[in-house]
């Protein structure tokens, strides 16, 4: 048998033609013993990193690669994905029986597994660093892989205890290399998983954090709900997506509404019982075409690569948030949409909740100053790609040549120089509160301003006002964004039960000229053509058949997808495995259009390794000759 290199490893086991980034860098670093941290972006390729080392010291008889990995619940997916392509994994949890933990324990301590996934809780037990140690002394523990790194800090909402007690890796098995790995990109972060877990003699790697198939898009909320509604019909029909509110009341309330309209939704969030959010995460990930409405409760290690669209309806805490969460589409490579529809609303929300929480100033400062950059980004009128990277440290051109370009280089909004309108919004507060200190929130002051005379008006005499209609120019959607821009910049706050609006110390500077104010013009009131869709669509056949594939396939070629796709549902279902571990869409869609004649053939296209071939070459070889041909010619 030739030997292997990393790459042959990744051509015979997987099924690639070459690596992607610096897959290959980070590889030979940790094939020949190196320590490394390893920052590259959701979607980039991390488990690679560490599955062909693994494989290749196996290889060299360097035993077990240990892969600690902070959620059971989807241990055994990843597993299952490794035992597809012929590479011997387990994994260790509590969902076991006894005997099969006993067997696994066996081949673990035999050395015959290749790969071992474990929570940390279970590694940092004394008996399981006894087996390890056992190990060590027979030189057969060939690596440590510590995936979703980020968990050992508390800066970020994923942070887990149980992540602190990794560093008795380093100082019991010194000489076993480590690799640890996350998409959490910021400074603070990077630094605490160098420190915590001592990897500060490791090589760093650090990826370009573009995801460059996936398009941003952030809308103005009309009536968010429709909205959303009308993003998925109108660019999702049938594709699986996330939908993340706030709360779980919201979260609730729009899975119904939109399982009431004709879309597969499930609700996901911490207060829902074990089992059902359980069931909720095995559906979406084994069907084609689920929706999850979820908090961020959902989503950490959740390696769906066909998500096609991630959709915010409130506004994320931050930069960081936002990028990871939209981050969970299209880890396939192909196009996916990030889109977010955002308001006044949330704009205030996101500020009393800094207010109002018990944080020291201190905190709240970093806080704020976070939100602005999310705010800054979402009221942009340039690349979002561009904001967004420039947040990570990372320098790009506009992204208008990009194949999936954001929303505004596709469409560059107009803008309107909002100064003078911001003057008169701040005086119009002011004359409300010379007014015997009376306070008022957006909409009465958006009415006054554009001179609407309303009960509230005329209860208060505000027509007398001499800013009354001093705005009838600008449209109630323009003072929507001039207030949301006002708030967001801090000049202007929210108090109270109502929102009511007051001055800052700052109101002064826009008062006096000195603040220039650049907007984006509001986008036109939405088209209801396609809305009206939805009532016939609701209850229509399910979409996953209508789904487009990833390439373009003529009708032959969309035939033989069709029975690729019923193929790979018969076996997933057998192996209890999401179909995407059988083969990826992009897969599946490759061998409709090449519609290969031989076993050599099919083994030439990505993401056919050397099991898989055999395991189903024949078969698929079946199903895209229509099954007519009992037997095809051999190789
Ligand atoms: P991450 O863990 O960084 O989010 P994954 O390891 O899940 O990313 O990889 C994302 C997708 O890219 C997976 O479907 C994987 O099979 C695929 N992939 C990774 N490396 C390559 C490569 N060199 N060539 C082709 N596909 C790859
Ligand atoms: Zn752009």
């Amino acid at each position: 048998m030739p030997a292997s290199t990393p790459l042959s490893i990744l051509q015979d086991v997987f099924g690639y033609a070459a690596f992607r980034g610096a897959q290959q860098a980070i590889i030979d670093h940790v094939v020949t013993g190196g320590d490394a941290l390893v920052l590259m972006p959701t979607g980039g390729g991390k488990s690679l990193c560490y599955q062909v080392p693994a494989i290749q010291r196996h290889l060299n008889e360097r035993g077990v690669a240990i892969v600690v990995s902070p959620l059971i619940a989807l241990m055994h997916d990843q597993v299952g994905a490794l035992e597809e392509a012929g590479v011997h994994a387990a994994f260790l949890n509590s969902s076991l029986t006894m005997e099969e933990a006993q067997r696994i324990e066996r081949e673990m301590m035999a050395g015959r597994l290749v790969l071992l996934y474990a929570a940390p809780e279970r590694i940092t037990t004394p008996r399981f660093l006894a087996q390890l140690d056992s190990l060590h002394e027979r030189g057969l523990l060939s690596l440590f892989a510590i995936d979703e790194a980020h968990c050992v800090s508390q800066w970020g909402h994923d942070f887990r205890e149980d992540y602190l007690g990794l560093n008795v890796l380093h100082e019991r098995f010194a000489d076993v290399p480590r690799i640890a790995l996350t998409a959490t990109a910021d400074d603070l972060t990077r630094a605490d998983i160098i420190e915590r877990l001592q990897l500060q003699s490791a090589r760093i790697f650090i990826s370009s954090f573009d995801r460059p198939n996936i398009r941003y898009a952030i809308v103005e909320k009309d009536n968010a709900r429709t909205q959303l509604l009308r993003f998925i019909q109108d660019e999702h029909e049938g594709d699986a997506g996330i939908v993340y509110c706030q709360s779980r009341k919201k979260v609730e309330e729009t899975a119904a509404w939109l399982e009431g309209e004709g879309i597969a939704a499930l609700p996901y969030h911490a207060g829902l019982d074990a089992a059902v959010r359980k069931k909720h995460q095995d559906r979406f990930l084994r069907e084609d075409s689920i929706v999850m409405v979820a908090t961020i409760a959902f989503g950490m290690g959740i390696d769906k690569p066909d998500v096609r669209f991630v959709a915010h309806l409130d506004l994320p805490k931050n930069i960081e948030g936002y990028y990871q969460e939209t981050g969970r589409a299209g880890r396939d490579g192909l196009p996916a949409n990030a889109w977010m529809a955002y308001g006044l609303a949330d704009v205030v929300n996101q500020r009393r909740m800094i207010e109002d929480s018990p944080a020291a100033e201190e905190f709240k400062r970093g806080q704020r100053g976070k939100l602005d950059a999310l705010l800054a980004l979402a009221e942009a009128h340039d690349c979002r790609r561009v904001r967004l990277l420039a947040y990570f440290g990372e320098n790009t051109e506009r992204c208008a040549a990009y194949q999936n370009a954001c929303d505004n280089c596709q469409n560059a909004p107009a803008t309107w120089d909002a100064t003078e309108a911001a003057r008169k919004a701040l005086s119009c507060i002011y004359r409300f509160h010379q007014n015997r200190g009376q306070r008022f929130g957006a909409g009465h002051l958006i009415d006054v301003l554009r001179g609407k005379v309303t009960d509230k008006v005329t209860q208060f005499h505000h027509q007398e006002l001499s800013t009354f209609g001093i705005g009838a120019d600008v449209s109630e959607a323009q003072w929507r964004a001039v207030l949301r821009q006002l708030i967001a910049l801090g000049h202007v706050q929210t108090e109270g039960e109502y929102n009511t609006l007051e001055l800052t110390a700052t109101a002064r500077d826009v008062l006096r000229g000195d603040v220039q104010l650049l907007l984006r013009q509001p986008s036109e009131a939405p088209r209801r053509a396609r809305a009206a869709r939805g009532s016939t669509a609701a209850g229509k056949s399910s979409g996953a058949k209508d789904r487009a594939p990833p390439v373009a396939l003529d009708a032959d070629g969309l035939e033989r997808f069709t029975a690729l796709k019923a193929w790979r549902a018969e076996i997933a279902r057998e192996h209890n495995l999401p179909a995407y571990i059988v083969f990826h869409d992009a897969t599946l869609a490759e061998m409709a259009r090449a519609h290969p004649q031989s076993l050599d053939e099919l083994a030439g296209i990505s993401g056919v390794g050397a099991k898989k071939l055999e395991a189903y070459g024949r078969e698929i070889l079946r199903v895209l000759s229509g099954g007519a041909q009992p037997e095809p010619t051999d190789r």
